[in-house]
């Protein structure tokens, strides 16, 4: 049986009317689902038996099965979830001063193969359903008992991959009768599928987009990250350039610094001098190292003199503070030990 939490309030819509109900049972089901959170379709006070029968009939109601439930020193939190076909994912809960950001994964593994990335490690298997993604930001704050106010798509997975899947996840977690996450509150991340960010400049929710970029030519794109030799990053900065002028929102660049690959002036400078007059943000990450991989963090002197650079050529920029550290849940890093 399909899970009904792959189900928009526009796909509700047109189940209910194939059923000969009204198209409001959309909006009340939305209700049931995200605000009281059933755990069985009989919980649904206002709705007749035989609309209940339907749904009983149709749809399942199963959530993920939680395999382990870490809490970091900081606050941090890691959960470990079991698909219906026994495969693992993570997703990840943080506190921040304005309020608990979950980070979830798309995919089971990635086809990515960033090169400093240990995600990348285990190809991907399959998409995960858009109710996969729905149920970790349920299951999270239920299991952590808290109100999710933030969502980032960058857990396993490469979202414009799975795009249909992400952009339906998008709207289910934003409907204002639902779990009401705002979309200026959520963001999306890619390496840069080129002709999805462009697909995604139509998209009419203003989600925030962040791009990583992690080098400022193609040389040194070209070596850690593959995508760029189907994606170069001329045609990168085209499409963020696209996607600004259609929707004029801002995007987020992310940089992680690499010691002695991409972290010296020189690459300052030349990523001020690509970015220079366009309406973005730069995000600098500390790389978290992973082991097998021979990248390593940037000094502490080498982020700052970094990061005073691009200030000095008026870009905006802000220098990450990691979460999660102790227990394998910082950025990048959720790689789940359980199935080795
Ligand atoms: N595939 C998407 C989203 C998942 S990765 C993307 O590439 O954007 C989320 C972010 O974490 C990306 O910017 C990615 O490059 C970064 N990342 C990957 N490994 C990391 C590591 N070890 N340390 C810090 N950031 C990392």
């Amino acid at each position: 049986m399909e899970s009904i939490y792959n189900y928009t309030e526009e796909q509700l819509k047109e189940y209910w009317i194939s059923k000969g109900e009204k198209g409001f049972r959309a909006s009340q089901t939305i209700e049931w689902l995200y605000r009281h959170q059933i755990h069985s379709f009989d919980e649904i006070t206002n709705m007749k038996q035989t609309a209940i029968e339907y749904l009983k009939n149709d749809f399942s109601l199963e959530s993920l099965k939680c395999v382990t439930h870490q809490k970091s020193k900081d606050g941090t939190q890691k959960f470990l979830f079991e698909l219906k076909d026994g495969n693992l994912i993570e997703t990840v809960l943080m506190h921040q001063e304005y309020g608990y950001s979950v980070c979830v994964t798309t995919e089971v593994g990635c086809n990515m193969d960033c090169q400093f990335c240990a995600s990348g490690m285990k190809k991907k298997l399959r998409n995960l359903e858009t109710s996969e993604i729905v149920l970790q930001v349920l299951m999270v704050s239920r299991l952590a008992e808290v109100r999710v106010s933030h969502v980032v798509i960058m857990g396993i997975g490469e979202p414009f991959d799975n795009y249909e899947n992400v952009i339906r996840f998008m709207k289910i977690i934003n409907h204002p009768l639902g779990l009401e996450i705002g979309a200026r509150h959520i963001t999306v991340s890619t390496c840069g599928l080129v002709p999805k960010i462009m697909e995604y400049a139509e998209f009419d929710l203003q989600v925030n987009l962040a791009i990583s970029l992690h080098a400022p030519n193609n040389t040194l794109r070209n070596q850690i990250m593959p995508i760029n030799k189907a994606y170069p990053i001329e045609e990168v900065i085209k499409a963020i350039k696209y996607y600004i002028d259609k929707t004029n929102r801002r995007v987020t660049i992310e940089y992680i610094l690499l010691k002695g690959i991409n972290d010296s002036i020189a690459c300052a400078d030349e990523l001020a001098t690509l970015l220079h007059g366009l309406n973005v943000y730069v995000n600098l990450i500390p790389y978290n190292e992973v082991v097998g991989k021979p990248y390593a963090r940037s000094t502490k002197e080498d982020m700052v003199a970094f990061f005073d650079w691009l200030k000095k050529r008026r870009i905006n920029v802000q220098l990450r503070k990691e979460q999660g550290s102790d227990i394998d849940a910082a950025c990048g890093q959720l790689r789940s030990k359980h199935m080795n």
